[in-house]
């Protein structure tokens, strides 16, 4: 049965501390076969909140994978929200690869790796999308809390314009930069470059 006030199949929510400090938890499913996705909120936040939406990556997150760099993106804006004593993270899960899922983006490494493709260019190889992530989920959670309007933690031009069709405003845009290293550099250099992101601490060498 679906939850009348959210639209939501099915959802929890509880306290979650963490070594960063008190967050609520609340879990969540959009339809029966969905992915549950997990918002954390830290402090009281309302219109305006610091937020992040961020999108699941296995290899970089849980494994410290250094060819991307969504684990240093999910840490720093965890620091921030927390530094800044309140504001929302929803993290979506069922997007890894920009949403192409796990197998295909593991498929698009060995492009990489062996012909040398870039993170665009090897999921078109494949026959993929370079981008099917829906953040409509995103738009529901941050409803569910009340929330209207967000400064954004993303170097992600069209993210903004993507919440936007979900329902939510994005009153600024604030840069989530992590340092170029040897691995990271080709993908970074690939969203700068291909996807548009605002990537100012690469040398333009670089
Ligand atoms: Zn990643």
């Amino acid at each position: 049965m679906r939850e009348e006030a959210t639209g939501w199949q099915d959802s929890a929510e509880s306290a979650l501390n963490t070594r960063r400090g008190a967050f609520r938890a609340i879990a969540f499913r959009e339809y029966a076969d969905g992915p549950e996705h997990l918002v954390l909120v830290h402090g009281t936040p309302g219109d305006g909140v610091l937020a992040r939406v961020h999108s699941e990556c296995l290899t970089g997150e849980v494994f410290g994978a250094t060819r991307c760099e969504c684990g240093d993106q999910l840490d720093a804006a965890l620091d921030a929200i927390v530094a800044e004593g309140s504001g929302v993270l929803v993290y979506l899960r069922g997007q890894e690869g920009r949403g192409i899922g796990l197998i295909a983006k593991i498929r698009t490494h060995i492009l990489q790796d062996e012909q040398g493709l870039d993170t665009v260019d090897s999921a078109t190889a494949l026959g993929l999308p370079v981008d099917v992530r829906d953040y409509g989920p995103a738009g529901t959670a941050l409803r569910h809390l009340g929330i209207g309007a967000v400064r954004l933690l993303s170097n992600n031009p069209d993210k903004g314009a993507a919440l936007a069709a979900a329902g939510i405003t994005v009153t600024e845009r604030v840069p989530l930069l992590i340092a170029a290293n040897e691995g990271n550099l080709a993908y970074l250099r690939a969203k700068r470059d291909r996807l548009g992101h605002d990537l100012p601490q690469l040398q333009l060498r670089q």
